[in-house]
């Protein structure tokens, strides 16, 4: 009895202990629990927190943004007035560039005039000197003139009549040619160009340098005017001095001085082999003419010069010499061409430039690009030569 006593109180006790253990647990547990949530929810409240710290920073971030963008707007208006400031500036630096130029041009064209003035001067001073001389040697040549004034009454009387009959010779070959002249395949007719105004010309070609010259002559804008000779192996160049507005004048078909000026027969012979050709292949009558040689020289023949010169006249055809020059009669280097070309053109305003676009004349087609460059720059227009245009004659007119 008694041990079964002891054994129910052990088993009391046991299952005390186990029910103590097991409330120990589920209080354990609770309070586990409960910490959990605490600290979950210090947790959230932290991240709401950081949430509303981060939605505040956005919203001053957009403030910056703005005003960011406030600036850079003044910024670029600032630019934009800089950039038009700059404009203007450069705009202004170039014109006093441009009048820099120009000045300098005229002082160098004073300066080219002063030193020809010098030589004129000199000139005069020799012509003086030789007309005193010619005074002297007059005075005494006097008695014998009036011996052979008889003598020469009778040839001029006898020349005159030689000249009339010239005179009529010479119209009727000028009225064939007129009237072979179709109305409307005369050459265009360039009015004269005003104010300082230069005329480039080009002799003895074409060739096989004429192309180059010409495309020279379209890259700068410039019109000239050619002086053929009679070149059938470039006839397509005759046709491409036409079609690219260029003026086409008559200067030899030969260029052999000793022929051409033997007599006027002679000469209207190699005038129109060239005249007649050009006509043929380009279908325009030339209106302009320069002589080989120029109208006055050692060569020329004065006789027939003028008879040359009145046959001219008569088919309303103009001749011109040329009053610069860039020197390629000679040899040159391109150097010596273009300071030879400026030196002689900027003291003149209506310059009549002489260059040649024959073969071999290569150093003038390389300072061409340079000459027409400067001439711009000193500010000269570029004309074509016309029966319109004031004529440029060696002996007159050399200053114009
Ligand atoms: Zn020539």
């Amino acid at each position: 009895m008694r041990k079964r006593k002891r054994m129910y109180r052990i088993l009391l006790m046991s299952m005390t202990a186990v029910f103590l253990a097991v409330c120990g647990m589920v209080l354990n547990t609770w309070l586990y629990w409960n910490n959990q949530k605490k600290l979950q929810e210090e947790q959230m409240e932290k991240q709401s927190g950081s949430i509303r710290g981060l939605a505040a920073d956005i919203a001053s971030l957009e403030v910056l943004l703005e005003s960011a963008e406030d600036e850079s707007a003044a910024l670029a208006s600032q630019m934009d007035w800089e950039q038009r400031l700059q404009a203007e500036l450069d705009k202004q630096a170039e014109d006093a560039l441009k009048l820099l130029l120009e000045a300098s041009c005229d002082m160098e064209s004073l300066q080219l005039k002063n030193e020809q003035e010098l030589l004129r001067i000199k000139q005069l001073q020799r012509e003086l000197e030789r007309k005193q001389y010619e005074a002297s040697v007059a005075a005494s040549a006097e008695a014998s003139r009036q011996e052979s004034i008889a003598a020469s009454a009778e040839a001029s009387r006898q020349e005159s009549i030689a000249a009339s009959a010239e005179a009529s010779r010479q119209e009727s070959i000028a009225a064939s040619i007129e009237a072979a002249r179709p109305e409307s395949s005369a050459a265009v007719v360039t009015p004269p160009v005003s104010g300082k105004t230069v005329y480039i010309t080009f002799d003895d070609g074409p060739s096989y340098l004429t192309e180059q010259v010409l495309d020279i002559l379209d890259e700068y804008g410039v019109k000239a005017t050619f002086f053929v000779t009679y070149q059938p192996q470039y006839e397509n160049m005759y046709r491409e001095i036409v079609k690219r507005g260029h003026t086409i004048g008559i200067h030899t078909a030969s260029h052999v001085y000793k022929t051409i000026y033997a007599s006027f027969d002679n000469w209207l012979a190699d005038f129109r082999k060239v005249y007649d050709y050009v006509y043929h292949v380009t279908g325009v009558y030339p209106m302009v003419y320069r002589f080989p040689g120029g109208s006055t020289g050692p060569h020329c023949n004065s006789t027939v010069i003028n008879q040359a010169i009145a046959f001219l006249k008569s088919i309303g055809m103009e001749y011109f010499d040329w009053n610069a020059v860039n020197g390629d009669g000679g040899t040159v280097t391109a150097q010596q061409s273009y300071e030879e070309a400026i030196k002689t053109t900027l003291p003149r305003k209506h310059p009549v430039l002489l260059m040649h676009d024959a073969a071999g004349k290569e150093t003038t087609a390389a300072s061409l690009p340079g000459i027409l460059k400067k001439l711009k720059e000193c500010g000269y227009n570029f004309g074509t030569l016309s029966p319109q245009v004031p004529p440029i004659h060696q002996g007159s007119q050399w200053d114009y």
